[in-house]
């Protein structure tokens, strides 16, 4: 049986995720740090620090190489409308995005959100730019940003709550509902080219400020 987490930002909406960092090569700034906007990741703080939460994504790390995990996966989407894969963690392998291709595939009824940095890597461009295709697929490849610069390959974007939506993005608004998604889904839907997410946590704002100098 696959490991999937339900929480109650996405509005009860699943997603499969690993750990932060760790499965995430994408946040390396290239100098022996992470980029500005894994700096203040929410996935290395508050309950993703506690044990149950980083139990099955410590699980999830190695169940995925075994041989009936993707009919497995098939079978738990079943009634579900929306996915979201890596609310953590990202698709660090070459293995594992070709059986998420293949979920994704199997799966037309789901609306499928799946954010990566791994489009920096060259040999991770094919199989995503394949998922991207898919009509139920939104990738979001995410800007190292968190003052809402990004280019028309990004997805995603973070910005500074104080200052105006980045022209051109569509704006998160769960922090303005108690940090739910209410009946928001944009992030699965792929006519919408990118959205950008204000700064929130004390973590962020600290990464924010020393950036300001
Ligand atoms: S843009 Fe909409 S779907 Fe995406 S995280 Fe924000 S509220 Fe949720």
């Amino acid at each position: 049986m696959v490991k999937l987490s339900k929480t109650s930002k996405l509005d009860g909406i699943k997603s499969w995720s690993l750990e932060a960092v760790e499965t995430c090569p994408g946040s390396a700034d290239g100098h022996g740090g992470l980029v500005d906007a894994c700096k203040g990741c929410y996935a290395r703080t508050g309950m993703y620090v506690m044990k149950q939460v980083k139990a099955p994504r410590a699980f999830n790390k190695d169940d995925w190489k075994r041989d009936n995990f993707v009919s497995d996966f098939v079978d738990a989407l079943k009634k579900e409308k929306f996915f979201r894969w890596f609310d953590s963690g990202d698709c660090y392998s070459l293995s594992l995005a070709e059986k998420i291709f293949e979920i994704m595939q199997k799966t037309p009824h789901v609306k499928h959100w799946f954010p990566t940095r791994m489009l920096k890597f060259d040999k991770f461009k094919p199989i995503i730019e394949k998922m991207n295709s898919l009509p139920n697929v939104a990738v979001r490849f995410s800007s190292d940003s968190i003052t809402g610069e990004f280019n028309e390959t990004h997805g995603s974007t973070i910005f500074p709550a104080e200052q105006g939506v980045p022209s051109g993005a569509f704006k998160c608004s769960a922090y303005e509902h108690d940090g739910k998604c209410s009946g928001c889904r944009a992030c699965y839907d792929k006519s919408v080219k990118v959205i950008a997410y204000p700064q929130h946590g004390r973590k962020m704002k600290k990464v924010f400020m020393m950036k300001l100098g």
